[in-house]
């Protein structure tokens, strides 16, 4: 508390990130990082951009970040114009919710969800309702489409949610588009790549629809700060107005030619991707050996609960033997973990860990 605050600082809630400890030998499971590192090419970039004793780091980048916006519009299929970049997917988040999210009506998302965007509703003072996630922790389109166009000013969701790693098939995003015509709906892609499809291909269908994703997980690069939207031109030009009224030059160029190479190596992402992918059907089938109910997950991370242990305690036990998992004290899901898929390695200690404390 501080009397030199702005008023609206004391009313703020305040994200909480999944901690990043500073020891060494951690099995860290808990914030959804890839755990392979990204393209070579990533790095290629970045010592080419460095080039010459630094000498380009003196010049601002691009403020509009076209060679990247080409990049992610080429992957997708899309015009630059069509493509949104920003410091991270939370940076991108941010401005949609200022930008397209805020109106008379409330902003719906499920009641299980990134813990993230009730913050931004803080924030920039968005009215919001939240719809609960069926008890199979499923996404329920009729749910929203119930709530008529009076009931809802605009929908934002993951898609697969977190921590859930349930994935909607793109139909049920397609009928919610077409369904709330005169609502902006907002997918979070940011565990698509793991198992889900993308409403991108439905972007020149819906004017409404703007589809978020973000290179920290699937290409691994979280540590650079990179995310982007796609939507129609009208939805984009919003958030670059947003943008230009905030900070100009949000990506500097070290990010904008490292993200714009991990885009273009579809071989490394799809290798990658699909390691994943196949350890984390193992990490699936060993937790449910174990006693654990796993959901079924789209995503780099698995959600279970075990009938017999408290799910609190089970994270301070993995942590006392130095591997750590997400668990939220929050409504409904207090007694599940969150757990990033691994490296095979990591998944095999977190097993072996997990057997001696059921056991
Ligand atoms: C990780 C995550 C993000 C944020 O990603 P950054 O690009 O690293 O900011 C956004 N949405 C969801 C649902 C996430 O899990």
């Amino acid at each position: 508390m501080s009397r030199f605050w702005s008023p609206v600082v004391h009313g703020l809630t305040p994200y909480v990130p999944g901690e990043q400890p500073k020891l060494d030998n951690l099995v860290k499971l808990n914030t959804n990082e890839n755990p392979y590192p990204p393209s070579p090419r990533v790095l290629a970039a970045i010592q080419t951009e460095l080039a010459g004793g630094g000498e380009r780091l003196r010049l601002y980048p691009d403020p509009t970040g076209l060679a990247l916006r080409q990049a992610i519009g080429q992957s997708f299929g899309l015009a630059s114009e069509q493509v949104f970049v920003g410091n991270g997917s939370d940076e991108v988040l941010a401005h949609t919710f200022l930008g397209l999210l805020k109106h008379d009506r409330p902003l719906l998302f499920p009641d299980i969800t990134y813990s993230f965007y009730p913050v931004y509703c803080g924030l920039y003072g968005i009215d919001y309702a939240t719809v609960p996630l069926d008890d199979n922790f499923q996404i329920r389109v009729d749910d929203y489409l119930a709530r008529g166009p009076q009931g809802a000013g605009a929908v934002i969701f993951p898609n697969p949610n977190a921590p859930t790693g349930r994935a909607l098939p793109l139909a049920e995003i397609a009928r919610l588009a077409a369904g709330l015509p005169d609502c902006p709906i907002v997918i979070d892609e940011a565990y698509v790549d793991f198992g889900a499809e993308s409403a991108a291909a439905l972007i020149n269908r819906h004017p409404n629809l703007l589809v978020v994703h973000t290179l920290s997980k699937s290409r691994s690069l979280a540590g650079l700060r990179v995310g982007f939207a796609l939507g129609q031109r009208e939805l984009i030009d919003g958030l670059v107005r947003v943008k230009d009224s905030f900070n100009s030059y949000p990506l500097d160029r070290l990010a904008l030619v490292g993200a714009a190479a991990a885009m273009a190596d579809q071989a490394w992402f799809e290798d990658t991707r699909q390691r994943v992918i196949a350890s984390r059907e193992k990490l699936a089938a060993n937790l449910a050996a174990l006693g654990f109910q796993v959901l079924p997950s789209a995503a780099n991370f698995l959600f279970a609960r075990h009938p017999g242990q408290d799910a609190a305690e089970l994270a301070a036990a993995l942590r006392s033997r130095s591997i750590i998992v997400r668990h939220f004290k929050a409504p409904r899901i207090d007694q599940f973990l969150r757990i990033t898929v691994g490296t095979e390695a990591q998944c095999a200690a977190l097993i072996a860990a997990l057997d001696a404390i059921v056991a």
